[in-house]
């Protein structure tokens, strides 16, 4: 008999069939609930036109409702001990592939043209936790390669992606996303629909790439960046002072407040206030102030 993951007792069956105990390392949280599997499929608006890239598969739940309204799925999943509960539970479907290894350690682009795949795909994850920020940031940071992600992500992390200026989930994470992708709150998913459960909620958020930045960085992104980066390392600071102690931006102090003078801005403000578009204007001022 070959299971289908899809729901808490067919998983857990098959969990036991191959003698499989998840790894709280590898973020191993398995989605069991039918109606939160179909939620996240809507969500990304699949249809049979569509090439899925899904971030750790898993046992495969998620991996079958995907491969049910896409045209096809390529799968990326670390750990090889999934290879027999995957191979039974995605055995009826021949849309499916999988490569085994670190998502943060694969050449996306290398990958799809591998695999014959023309980009842009969707991506679609329940991601592990333990490395969303860096996996997020490396995928936006290739997102010509993709039409909209779709993310599992905990609900702190999803609220902070999707903050705006003054409030105390707006920081690094809400100001680099947002410089590349609008992101939407699709989906709220509490514990019990994964096995086993997470301490935290969760949330499915939905990224459509910018088609263009929303700012222009004459001076590149990089700088703009770490000035962004400097701004929340240390939130209770002020800009002049955070921006000051931080080598990358390779600035003093007074040029920050002239750079705060030219945009009338409180020399005691600190980064949290700052929109995306400010911080791109205090980036240039300040590249050009220090001729950085
Ligand atoms: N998609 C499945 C589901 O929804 O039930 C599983 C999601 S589980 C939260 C995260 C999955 O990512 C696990 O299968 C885990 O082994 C895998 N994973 C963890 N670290 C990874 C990495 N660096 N690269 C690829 N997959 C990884």
């Amino acid at each position: 008999m070959s299971f289908s993951p899809s729901g808490t007792a067919e998983t857990r069956e098959l969990l036991e069939k191959y003698g499989f105990y998840t790894k709280k390392g590898l973020g191993q949280n398995f989605l069991t609930d039918p109606a939160v599997l179909s939620g996240i499929a809507e969500a990304a608006e699949l249809s049979e036109n569509d090439t899925v890239l899904e971030i750790g598969p898993g046992a495969g739940s998620l991996t079958r409702v995907l491969a049910e309204r896409a045209g096809r799925v390529l799968a990326i999943e670390l750990d090889e001990r999934l290879k027999p509960l995957l191979g039974e539970a995605l055995s009826d479907f021949d849309n499916i592939s999988i490569h085994w290894g670190d998502v943060l350690k694969t050449d996306i682009a290398e990958l799809l043209e591998r695999e014959g795949i023309v980009p842009p795909v969707k991506v679609v994850a329940n991601l592990p936790y333990y490395i969303t920020t860096p996996v997020l940031l490396a995928l936006l940071a290739r997102k010509e390669l993709f039409s909209s992600l779709t993310l599992m992500v905990q609900e702190e992390v999803g609220e902070r992606m999707a903050a705006q200026p003054g409030g105390k989930d707006y920081g690094f994470l809400s100001v680099s996303v947002q410089y590349y992708a609008m992101p939407e709150i699709a989906l709220k998913v509490p514990p019990h629909a994964f096995l086993p459960q997470p301490k935290v909620s969760s949330v499915v958020v939905l990224l459509k790439p910018l088609e263009k930045p929303p700012v222009a960085l004459r001076g590149g992104e990089d700088y703009f960046f770490s000035v962004v980066k400097a701004a929340f390392l240390q939130r209770r600071k002020t800009l002049a002072n955070a921006l000051s102690a931080y080598p990358p931006v390779k600035t003093g102090r007074e040029s920050v407040y002239r750079a705060l003078d030219e945009m009338h801005l409180d020399r005691q403000i600190r980064g949290e206030k700052l929109s995306l578009t400010q911080f791109a204007q205090l980036a240039e001022r300040l590249r050009d102030i220090n001729k950085v």
